[in-house]
């Protein structure tokens, strides 16, 4: 049986579900067509402990969607709501804490409790940030140009991003320059000395990332968490959530949905792509496809490679897509209570609470790691989403979702189950002793390593955003020189997946973008064929 559509999208992914609401919204004929049971990719909620309890499975807090976004597609008509995620706080072995509440008051009195020189640094570093955040985070939202092309409308797109950067201060040239270039070990030390404050806010530069805070490149990591423009906060429902209401979203557009659906096979003929053929042997048709899925999984299995450019095959085979990261999730039968902060606060149990007591130790946790054994000590991100969201767990009961690393992204391929399970185990035991009697609380728990998350959510390398986030794979070299625009060599393949620029994270910026780069095409491609029809008309005339 052959299905004909205008747009197939390869991953029912976030990005996947955006572009097929706009596709559709467009008036496109579109079929999504997602290999798992379930929509969401890495943004997905399931249901691990039984239908009672509700687990943001693996990414967890949003805060990188475009607000325009959420309007286009009418999210909060299918039930997007977010709760406002509360401050960091990071208990301490010795019985302290350092907090960060938002009011800058409070926040200088907390962070003198370990350093007034700190205190007082922070709310310059807070401007930098913010100064810097206004260079890069419109850049966020475009399609990269194709720098070094030399094709006239490149050209001219090119001479757009250098009048757009005009605008840059020589500070804000330098600075952006030693961002991306630096650690954030390198930025942290020009303002702070603290331990528990360098250990706090190094994490924001690791995350998701194949290197410890002194390795160059972190710095951006944690600018890049830091750019979206609202509040990071907990979706209710958990990330899946937000899924569905895109899904929602694109079904009200007129967009086909189909889960349970692998693509096999992108189908090409003459430099031109013709369809996918799904794994149960069913074909669809199309003149256009949209993949999402990880680069390494589109270009080299869902496709032969001799297809395709070799400099293309070689970015893509080389392409760097490590991370180490472990997701542990848990169900509670109460909240942990902290013995430095008994206080049953929602303002702690509703923001982030950081397992780190100093950037030394990240560091540490990240070269055992590159050693290849998981860390003795490793950092925890953690969150209680069920603290606003009654629908996660049963009344009195709690989820919570741990961010950790490391162990060796060698486990992507190879893990080693005894070894995965006793560094979650220290995982817990780093709560236990700053929450006594945490682990007897602990109902459910769920450990998702580099290799599951490989193998069934399609993250190849266990890389959390499809490859890292690198100065030498971002904006224009981002999956691919000459690709970064969202095409392909591929003539109406396209690409918009979180290794395309705007990716990273649950942003739908490559979804939406990918979708304005179809649409700009197919005008262009009509005005050509009406170009060459009035020509002949003439002609014949
Ligand atoms: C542990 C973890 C925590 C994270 N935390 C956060 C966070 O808190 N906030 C945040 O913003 N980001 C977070 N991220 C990152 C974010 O979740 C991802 O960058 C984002 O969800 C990726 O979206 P995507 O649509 O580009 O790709 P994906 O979500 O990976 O979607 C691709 C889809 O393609 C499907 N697919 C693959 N192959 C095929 C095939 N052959 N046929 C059909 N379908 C196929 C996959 O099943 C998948 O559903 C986290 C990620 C992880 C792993």
């Amino acid at each position: 049986m052959t299905q004909h559509a205008d747009v197939v999208v390869v991953g029912g992914g976030h990005n996947g579900l955006v572009a097929a609401a706009y596709l559709a919204r467009a008036g496109l004929t579109t079929v999504v067509c997602e290999r798992r049971d379930v929509v969401g990719g890495a943004a997905v909620s399931e249901h691990p402990f039984g239908p009672d309890y509700t687990v943001t499975s693996l990414s967890y807090v949003v805060s990188l969607m475009p607000p325009q976004l959420v309007r286009d597609l009418r999210l909060d008509q299918q039930g997007y709501h977010v709760y406002p995620q509360g401050p960091y706080f990071a208990p301490r072995a010795d019985g302290r804490y350092l907090r960060l509440p938002d009011d800058p008051e409070q926040r200088h009195a907390e962070i003198a409790k370990f350093s007034t020189r700190d205190a007082d640094a922070y709310p310059r570093y807070d401007r930098h940030l913010a100064e810097l955040g206004e260079v890069l985070g419109p850049l966020l939202h475009q399609i990269p140009p194709r720098l070094g092309s030399r094709r006239p409308l490149e050209l001219m797109r090119q001479a757009r991003l250098l009048l757009q950067l005009r605008g840059v201060r020589e500070r804000s040239a330098v600075d952006v320059v030693r961002l991306l270039t630096g650690s954030i070990a390198d930025l942290l030390d020009g303002y702070f000395e603290s331990d528990a404050l360098l250990g706090l806010l190094s994490v924001s530069g690791v995350i998701g990332t194949w290197a410890g805070p002194r390795s160059a490149g972190t710095a951006y990591v944690m600018l890049h968490h830091h750019i979206g423009e609202t509040a990071w906060g907990f979706p209710r429902g958990g990330m899946g959530a937000v899924s569905g209401a895109l899904a929602g979203s694109a079904r009200t557009f007129g967009a086909q949905i189909r889960t349970g659906a692998q693509v096999a096979r992108i189908r090409t003929k003459d430099g031109r792509v013709t369809g996918v053929e799904l794994a149960s042997g069913e074909s669809i048709d199309a003149p256009v496809v949209v993949t999402t899925a990880h680069p390494q999984i589109s270009f080299l299995r869902l496709m032969d490679p001799a297809e395709l450019p070799t400099g293309f095959v070689d970015d893509i085979r080389g392409w760097r897509t490590r991370s180490g990261t472990v997701k542990i999730n848990l169900a509670l039968d109460r909240l942990p209570v902290f013995s430095a902060y008994p206080d049953p606060d929602p303002s702690v149990y509703g923001g982030t609470i950081v397992l780190a007591e100093s950037l030394d130790d990240i560091e540490n946790a990240f070269q055992q790691a590159v050693a290849g054994k998981p860390a003795e000590l490793p950092f925890a991100d953690i969150c209680i989403p069920s603290v606003f969201d009654d629908s996660l767990a049963p009344a009195g009961q709690h989820i919570m979702s741990m961010f950790t690393q490391w162990v060796p992204h060698t486990y992507a391929d190879s893990p080693d189950e005894a070894e995965l399970k006793a560094y979650a185990d220290r995982v817990l035991a780093r709560v236990e002793a700053v929450a006594p009697g945490f682990t007897s609380s602990v109902l459910h728990q769920q450990v998702i390593g580099p290799h599951q998350m490989q193998e069934e959510y399609g993250l190849v390398g266990g890389n959390i955003f499809h490859g890292e986030l690198s100065l030498g794979q971002m904006f224009h070299a981002r999956p691919a020189a000459g690709y970064a625009d969202l095409r392909t060599p591929v003539r109406g393949l396209y690409q918009a997946g979180s290794a395309t620029h705007g990716g990273g994270g649950v942003t739908g910026i490559p979804g939406r973008n990918v979708v304005r780069q179809i649409l700009a095409d197919r005008r262009t491609e009509r005005w050509r064929r009406t170009g060459r029809s009035a020509k002949s008309a003439v002609t014949r005339g």
